[in-house]
């Protein structure tokens, strides 16, 4: 586990980008996070880091959303997900194994059984210290990431 205080927005996306341009086909990353805490702007740069044109905004209503880049992002918004039966309808757990795709899914937390056992996971809170300062909290479920998760840790700390 490794952590990072970041002091705007811009900051936070700065460190989405990269990590975006980082990954590789099959990763999965879930966020940890009040409503409000940077969750849906790490994503939005994550996938410029991507290669996606397409303005990404938070599936909060249809749960999740699909875009096209270096390689396809799925992004799971789990906010308004109250049965855990929905996650199959969904196709969720069909794209979670996709070998091909990046998976991002905010709200994790909410469904903490339905995960798979191998994940990125990223908790974004806000400090007392500045309403613009947020602490990225870095940690690894599994060890399918391992070398994933150290690349995302050397490239934090530039
Ligand atoms: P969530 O998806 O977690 O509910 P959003 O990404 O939609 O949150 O919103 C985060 C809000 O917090 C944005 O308005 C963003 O500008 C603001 N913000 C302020 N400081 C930061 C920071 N250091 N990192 C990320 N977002 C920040
Ligand atoms: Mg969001």
């Amino acid at each position: 586990m490794f952590e990072i205080i970041t002091k705007s927005p811009e900051e936070t996306a700065a460190i989405g980008e990269k990590i975006g341009r980082l990954f590789s086909a099959g990763t999965v990353i879930c966020l940890y996070g009040d409503l409000g805490a940077g969750k849906t702007l790490f994503v939005q740069n994550l996938a410029k880091g991507l290669e996606i044109d397409e303005d990404v905004t938070s599936p909060t209503f249809n749960i999740m959303n699909v875009y096209e880049g270096r390689l396809p992002l799925y992004h799971f918004d789990l906010y308004r997900l109250e049965q855990e039966y929905e996650l199959e309808d969904i196709g969720f757990y069909d794209y979670v194994d996709d070998p091909d795709g990046i998976v991002v899914i905010e709200w994790a937390d909410k469904f903490a059984d339905c995960l798979p056992d191998d994940f990125v996971l990223l908790t974004i809170e806000r400090t007392e210290a500045d309403e613009n300062e947020r602490r990225l909290i870095f940690d690894i479920r599994g060890d399918v990431y391992t070398d994933i998760f150290r690349e995302v840790e050397g490239l934090c700390q530039f």
